[in-house]
């Protein structure tokens, strides 16, 4: 067994710059690190909306939240408001906040359903001090009420500042565009990478961090793609940014048409927005119409195609090179998780650090666990087409009636039966993000848990209207995200123009 003393990381996107941010503040001094990147490779530059996790992973990296949020232009998010996926004309929010009170004996969404059958007409949202807050533009980091909130970041911008992190712990950026990947005759493994210029990288850990092209794994190691177009139809998408108007508000929005649906990602200087079609179904030309018809503020670039394959990469771990972030896979933006399971890669090769020596069995075990996240953030994803009424174009018939993965299959049946949601292991999306994008697009279960009966009617429709009372008095005493951001984290870019 080799022990490692240089990791090689390929790709200075999003990905590239945590990994060696992450690996940098705890390998620092015990392996050197190595970055290259290519100036004349453009990174994705899209990859703006994240989710929870993202505190604690800079919390890890003890990076001050304002100083990164006002470095990166960011604005705050409580969750995703969906238009037009049910059905045409109908909205909900998934918030990260918890909906109502966990109860041992059933969750929240019995209770709820038991006061509809009742007769109250609560939207199951409204039990939720994020969904509340987010829809009406309020927002503040404080110790009462603790609000769930994750962020919107210039992509741009949150890698250029993750770069001067990971340099300030040693990590070496190398400029230069990789021609040539080095195999060992023997273990097939990487020796090396050589870069245009003519210079040779060699190194004991290789990541790819290569983007869509994963030179390492899938260019010179072949290690196989599993393709998920199947149940994630989507293939394309049209990426710009546009001029911000009216107050910032705390949600990311995802907008269904025809064929595909629109993001909207507020940032505190411009909206970045773009429609992700599968071309199966439509064409730039319609993708294009529909974008311009949708936006409401002046474009800022030209709206630019993107094109990519769901699915993962057969083994993210394979010999000596790991692939994170998108050389390892994509499952579309829908949910935000891309960045999430990057950081979740970082924390994962730090305890998994072969340090002393590539073992199978921390691959092995790197693999599993990256395996079952990329499979249950699929199915979470895949559920918000499949539970549609639409039918109003091919691309949503296609979407209603695909035959999903059996996983999926067994809790949509379990939950419209007998409204029961069951997570197996370390699941990212909970019960609350499932009941509220089931419930939200209109799938309401059969029956609810017994157990909710053992409150009167009348205690059961007091205690619902009760919650929904608090939740709004704390939501009045939360100050408007504008104002929080004013204060708590100015962009640079803000305090740049008005200098
Ligand atoms: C349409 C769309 C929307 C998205 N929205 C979201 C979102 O809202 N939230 C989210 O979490 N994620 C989102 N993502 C995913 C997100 O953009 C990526 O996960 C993130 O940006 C990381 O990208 P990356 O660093 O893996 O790749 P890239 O940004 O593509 O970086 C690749 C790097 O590799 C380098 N490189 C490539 N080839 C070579 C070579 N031969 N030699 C040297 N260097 C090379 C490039 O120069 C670049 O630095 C979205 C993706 C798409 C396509």
């Amino acid at each position: 067994m080799q022990p490692i003393k240089h990791v090689v990381i390929v790709g200075g996107g999003t990905a590239g710059w945590l990994v060696a941010a992450g690996v940098g503040k705890m390998y620092h001094g015990r392996v050197n690190i190595t970055l290259v990147e290519s100036d004349a490779i453009r990174t994705v530059g899209v990859g703006e909306a994240t989710i929870p996790t993202m505190i604690a992973f800079h919390k890890l990296l003890d990076i001050p939240e304002p100083e990164v949020m006002s470095a990166a232009d960011a604005t705050f998010k409580l969750g995703i408001k969906f238009r037009n996926w049910g059905h045409i004309g109908e909205e909900y929010v998934h918030a990260f906040g918890q909906v109502g009170r966990i109860f041992w004996g059933g969750e929240f969404q019995h209770f709820w359903k038991r006061g509809r059958n009742l007769g109250m007409d609560i939207p199951f949202g409204d039990f939720c001090l994020e969904n509340v807050a987010a829809r009406a533009g309020r927002f503040a980091v404080t110790d009462n009420p603790v609000l769930n909130y994750a962020f919107h970041i210039d992509a741009g911008l949150y890698a250029q500042y993750m770069r001067k992190f990971a340099e300030g712990l040693g990590v070496v950026r190398h400029e230069g565009t990789v021609e040539h990947v080095d195999l060992h005759p023997e273990s097939g493994e990487i020796a090396s990478v050589r870069l245009a210029r003519g210079e040779v990288i060699s190194g004991d850990l290789f990541i790819d961090c290569s983007g869509f092209r994963a030179i390492l794994s899938e260019g010179a190691l072949k290690t196989g793609y599993e393709n998920w177009q199947e149940w994630l139809p989507c293939d394309s998408a049209l990426a710009v940014q546009v001029e911000k108007a009216g107050p910032t508000v705390p949600y990311t929005q995802a907008t269904a048409y025809g064929s595909g649906w629109i993001w909207e990602i507020p940032l505190q200087n411009r909206v970045g927005a773009g429609l992700v079609f599968s071309s199966k179904f439509a064409d730039r030309d319609w993708a294009d119409m529909t974008l311009r018809q949708h936006l409401k503020t002046p474009m800022i670039d030209e709206p630019r195609l993107l094109q990519f394959k769901t699915g993962r990469r057969k083994l993210a771990w394979n010999k000596n090179c790991i692939a994170i972030g998108l050389a390892s896979g994509f499952l579309e933006p829908l949910e935000s998780t891309s960045i999430h399971m990057i950081t979740s890669a970082v924390i994962r090769l730090l305890r998994l650090f072969p340090l002393n020596g590539i073992q199978p069995i921390l691959v092995d075990e790197y693999n599993r666990q990256t395996r079952e996240e990329a499979e249950s953030i699929r199915d979470f994803i895949a559920l918000h087409y499949h539970a549609t009424r639409r039918n109003d174009t091919p691309f949503w018939d296609y979407v209603r009636t695909m035959s999903v993965p059996d996983t999926l299959r067994h809790r949509f049946e379990m939950f419209r039966e007998s409204g029961m949601v069951f997570l197996v292991g370390e699941e990212l999306f909970r019960h609350n993000g499932w009941t509220q994008v089931l419930l939200g697009q209109g799938f309401e279960p059969k029956l609810y848990q017994p157990v909710v009966d053992n409150m009167s009617d009348s205690e059961l429709l007091e205690y619902l209207k009760g919650f929904q009372e608090h939740v709004a008095k704390n939501t009045s005493m939360l100050p408007t995200h504008d104002e929080f951001l004013a204060r708590y984290c100015v962009s640079k870019k803000t305090e740049a123009a008005m200098v």
